[in-house]
């Protein structure tokens, strides 16, 4: 068969043809709504031991049965805020040498620790690129605080307390005398479970603060953590909603009630927003977050279902907090630490867990964080992972984050003794996808196995800073008082 040669204008037709479809799918794409169906969320079910997977391959969801609210379906989101507003950054001197081009009016100052540090204002629709920049040009997240007005930038400065937080110590000294309970607790930590939270929040289209899915996502985990709680008269959820810049995304903070130190608060927390470096606050950008941080809301989600599931009672209070607007300036942690400074609370520990799913490479498995933490504090982790963690074979090291770099110091700067476990990351240390589309399980393997370690971590903090009471839940109204915990 003699070969088609096609004439030139068959062949100028072909072209314009071909470029005439091709923009029409664009243009269909870019109108089509995204559906993004959730997956179902994670249920409250008996202990399932042993459910493997094989690896990669994406798990079958289990029917929703915990009466969780439906997530939204929708595909657009309603606007918030004013692309243009000012807000008012505070960042480390060397941030700002990167990101000047974006900002204006800046003007140097110090913290109590010495470093130096700038104010400048930026407008709301660059937040991302500030965000990327820190990412990509000082591989971390975080690196700034932001601030609806100057005044309060300024007021936030004057009253830092990080050189008082990173050096004083609170608790006599933190204890490790309650491996009964530790020890009970670690093999039941569930990686199937940690990925299905995982799973389900990054399924959100995005948990961007000023979005609806943002709001919505926050308000599927408080009432997931309460319904963890089964009616435990001594455990309670609130979202706390007096954060002035973290439009209308919620924190959301789970008390129980400690038996016999009420007064001294334990902090369990990670940030329950996410963010695409690219979205020039496009409130239906992309942004699954799965690592960066839905992994730290399932860690500490396992964690709580873990000490709740057998009546376990805390000596001291303990809050289990998922922060608002971390990825914008750590905004929700900073609203909670200010008002609970200002109300006098007396928190004795603050465990921040923010990325915990990537380890890629023969890298050591959890890290500490060494800067703007307290030092009793992250002498006790290392205690506590080398009784609890080492044992089973874990190894940790240790890297300094910079300025702000997640919710801890927020803690730290309102004099909170504070400290963060990191994911080990890749060979050169940081995950490759964060704040990207593709954050998502299918680039960590399809597995939350990295995460089991960091819920075993937290579990460990929660027995030897809250300790057991004498007693336990068993249900109905009064708890049995028991010998020996
Ligand atoms: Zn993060």
């Amino acid at each position: 068969m003699k070969p088609f040669l096609p004439s030139p204008t068959t062949l100028l037709l072909c072209g314009l043809i071909s470029i005439v479809t091709l923009r029409s799918d664009n243009m269909r794409a870019a109108q089509a709504p995204v559906v993004r169906t959730l997956a179902a969320p994670p249920v409250a079910r008996p202990n399932a031991q042993g459910v493997a997977n094989a690896a990669g391959t994406p798990r079958p969801r289990p029917a929703w049965t915990d009466g969780t609210a439906a997530p939204p379906t929708a595909t657009t989101s309603w606007s918030q805020t004013d692309p243009f507003a000012p807000v008012y950054i505070v960042t480390s001197r060397d941030t700002y040498q990167g990101i000047r081009g974006l900002a204006r009016d800046a003007v140097g100052r110090r913290d109590s620790t010495g470093m130096p540090l700038v104010i400048s204002e930026i407008r709301a629709d660059s937040l991302g690129e500030i965000g990327r920049h820190v990412h990509v040009n000082e591989r971390r997240c975080g690196g700034f605080f932001a601030f609806p007005n100057r005044a309060q930038a300024e007021a936030f400065l004057h009253a830092d307390r990080s050189r008082q937080a990173m050096t004083k110590s609170l608790l006599a000294s933190y204890t490790l005398d309650n491996q009964a309970t530790v020890d009970r607790w670690l093999p039941q930590v569930e990686e199937r479970r940690i990925y299905d939270t995982i799973n389900y929040l990054s399924s959100y289209r995005n948990r961007y603060y000023a979005s609806s899915f943002g709001k919505t996502s926050a308000e599927w985990i408080r009432t997931h953590w309460q319904s963890l709680a089964a009616g435990r008269s001594y455990v309670t959820t609130e979202l706390f909603t007096a954060c002035t810049n973290c439009s209308t995304q919620p924190s959301v903070i789970l008390t129980i009630q400690g038996w016999d130190l009420p007064n001294e608060v334990v902090v369990l927390g990670a940030h329950l927003d996410s963010i695409n470096a690219n979205n020039r606050n496009d409130l239906n950008q992309l942004a699954p977050g799965a690592d960066d941080d839905a992994s730290g809301i399932a860690t500490l989600t396992e964690t709580l279902r873990i000490a709740l599931s057998e009546g376990w009672r805390p000596r001291r209070t303990v809050k289990f907090m998922g922060y608002a607007a971390e990825e914008v300036g750590l905004r929700g942690s900073n609203a909670i630490a200010q008002s609970f400074r200002s109300s006098g609370v007396n928190v004795v520990a603050v465990l921040q867990v923010d990325m915990t799913n990537y380890k890629s490479g023969a890298v050591p498995d959890m890290k500490l964080i060494a800067d703007y933490s307290n030092a009793d504090l992250k002498n006790f982790f290392v205690t506590l992972f080398d009784t609890y963690l080492a044992p089973r074979g874990l190894t940790r090291g240790s890297v300094a984050c910079g300025y702000a770099c997640s919710d801890h110091a927020s803690w730290t700067n309102a004099g909170y003794p504070a400290a963060m476990m990191f994911e080990a990351g890749g060979p050169n240390g940081s995950f490759p996808y964060i704040h990207t589309t593709s954050d998502t399980l299918a680039t960590m393997g399809e597995s939350a196995q990295n995460s089991v370690k960091f819920a075993q971590f937290a579990l460990a903090y929660l027995g030897e800073t809250a300790k057991t009471a004498p007693v336990r839940f068993t249900g109905g109204p009064a708890p049995v008082f028991r010998e020996g915990g």
